[in-house]
């Protein structure tokens, strides 16, 4: 959490501005945590990597109230290109269901990254034989926190996290401390939450199902296919 904003140091960045001080105090102060596209509450931009659409969901949902999302979808490790475009292409989905049903407006945006597998296959070279969780993984994600924050850098977008640790099988811990080193490199602010905790991945798998989201059974690369 050193580098990060917390979710608690977001919140206290949301602020009323002066046109809107009579609105917000009508509304009651409860309002700043609406999900709704309201023009009362001034946000800070957020670019979130998201490695798919149905991991995406909670993470979204539960940063609304705080953050206009820049969701950056930059998955390399999905080797498989037809896996990949179906992915992304759920991922464009859900944002756009997702945002008119909650008339959101242009909250939430949409940027894809380069995709190249062989970037990924590069970054894990020597390791492609390891179990899922270990170091091979740890390269995958140092791979794509290091893209998300050159993106956020390019955008102009001081934070930015990912939804990488709803899923149970990722190491919160590891992400967390790739994201703060990669924070401090780039003079950003890293994203620090665990969004599996308040049964965040039950959460997720909920609203794919209420979407009819694509939820895939491997985790991307051609190694996890057999794990
Ligand atoms: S199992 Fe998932 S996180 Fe691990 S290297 Fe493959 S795609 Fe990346």
């Amino acid at each position: 959490m050193t580098a990060g904003k917390t979710d608690d140091g977001a919140k206290k960045e949301a602020y009323v501005t002066a046109e809107n001080v009579s609105s917000f105090s009508d509304a009651g102060s409860t309002q700043a945590g609406s999900i709704h596209g309201n023009s009362y509450v001034k946000r800070q931009p957020l670019l979130l990597h998201s490695c798919c659409g149905p991991c995406s969901t909670a993470c979204i949902e539960r940063l609304l109230s705080d953050w206009d999302i820049t969701v950056f979808y930059y998955n390399p490790n999905i080797t498989d290109k037809e896996e990949y475009e179906l992915r992304k292409s759920e991922q464009i989905r859900f944002i756009r269901e997702y945002s008119r049903k909650n008339l959101l407006g242009e909250r939430i945006n949409f940027v894809e990254g380069k995709y190249d597998p062989a970037e990924y296959y590069s970054a894990v070279s020597g390791h492609e034989g390891d179990r899922e969780g270990g170091k091979r993984c740890e390269l995958c994600f140092r791979l794509r926190l290091t893209a998300a924050a050159a993106e956020a850098k390019k955008l102009g977008i001081d934070t930015f996290g990912t939804t990488l640790t709803v899923s149970p099988y990722k190491n919160y811990d590891i992400i967390t401390m790739i994201g703060t080193e990669l924070a401090v490199a780039n003079g950003l602010s890293w994203l620090d939450r665990d969004f599996k905790k308040k049964a965040g991945y039950q959460r997720s798998i909920e609203m794919s199902k209420e979407y009819g989201l694509y939820r895939q059974h491997f985790c991307g690369c051609e190694f996890s296919k057999q794990d």
